[in-house]
């Protein structure tokens, strides 16, 4: 039986409606609109699209997206002064600063300096420590392995006590997934570029995230029958007719044949992480309010 496939591009959609209903209900109860500061230094295209693309979707759930342009040039004491100002600024509860910097910018001293009470990437120590020591009423998770965690438990339900591999260990994707799984009583393994025998590894997982950067790099015949594949890549590489492609790290036309379940690209994990994206500020907003934020993981379950 081929695989079903998990409409990333649609939980996403319901996912947002929500958090558009949330902020209503914030505004009405607190008079508080959910802000967020975006900035992006330089010109990198891919980076323009992103963040016109998260200020658009922050405007259509009614949150206030701020957006702050600086120059390739900008020093990192610039950029510090800037994450200072937005720190201090009450009306606005999540900061977001575009990745990658300018090569005289070092990333993780940006990082730092954004206070973790507005970190809405979740990649601030504090935010990494709470989500390790499984505090995470107090922490903002990072976008793409919420949303992906927020996908298996959608198709799912419970995956407490399921074998699931993270393939990739970044800071920002595979790391967090695997805390995450943990954290929902999944028996969790991590796999990397120094792993052996990886087709064995996978072929024994009820659930394998992909997060690796290699075009359709896990093959089908590693699918365990019946598993669950979330697959994060997303690789541009040569199509038909000189265009161009999105694939992910799933090689999908075989792993579909042998899933369970699998997420397509694009269509998947991607529209996921702007939707959590949105969910983390206004989880951020509600803890500025005093107001208990919803638990995204399971109102968004079907
Ligand atoms: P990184 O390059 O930071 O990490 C890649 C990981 O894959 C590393 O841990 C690396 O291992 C591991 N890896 C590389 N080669 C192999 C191999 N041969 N076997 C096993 N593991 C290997 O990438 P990211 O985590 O940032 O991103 C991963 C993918 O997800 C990319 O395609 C990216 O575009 C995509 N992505 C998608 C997002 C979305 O919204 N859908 C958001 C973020 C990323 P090692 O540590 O040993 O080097």
């Amino acid at each position: 039986m081929p695989a079903q496939i998990i409409d990333g591009a649609a939980i996403a959609r319901q996912l947002r409606e929500l958090v558009a209903a949330e902020v209503s209900k914030l505004k009405a109860t607190k008079g508080v609109t959910p802000g967020l500061a975006v900035v992006l230094v330089g010109e990198n295209p891919a980076s323009q699209v992103y963040v016109k693309s998260k200020s658009k979707q922050a405007a259509e759930t009614g949150i206030k997206a701020i957006d702050h342009r600086l120059s390739e040039t900008t020093t990192e004491a610039e950029l510090l002064s800037l994450v200072q100002k937005l720190n201090a600024d009450p009306a606005v509860h999540g900061i977001l600063v575009q990745l990658p910097l300018p090569s005289q910018i070092r990333s993780a001293e940006i990082l730092r300096a954004i206070d973790p009470a507005k970190d809405v990437d979740g990649f601030h120590p504090i935010n990494v420590g709470l989500l390790a020591t499984a505090q995470l009423e107090h922490a903002l998770v990072p976008c793409t392995p919420l949303g992906s965690l927020i996908l298996l438990k959608r198709h799912l339900g419970t995956i407490e006590g399921l074998n699931a591999l993270v393939i990739g260990r970044s800071n920002i994707v595979g790391r967090p997934m695997v805390q995450l799984l943990l954290n929902e009583s999944c028996t969790v393994e991590i796999a990397h570029s120094k792993t052996d025998d990886l087709p064995a590894h996978c072929r024994r997982a009820d659930i394998v995230v992909a997060a690796i950067g290699k075009p359709e790099f896990v093959r089908g015949d590693w699918i365990r029958p019946g598993a669950t594949v979330i697959d994060v890549g997303i690789n541009r590489i040569a199509g038909s007719e000189g265009k161009t492609k999105l694939v992910g790290d799933v090689a999908f036309e075989e792993a579909s044949k042998i899933a369970g379940a699998i997420t397509p690209v694009p269509g998947g994990v991607g529209p996921m992480t702007i939707a959590c994206l949105l969910a983390n500020t206004l989880t951020s907003a509600c803890r500025h309010a005093g107001v208990k934020a919803p638990e995204w993981t399971k109102a968004i379950r079907a």
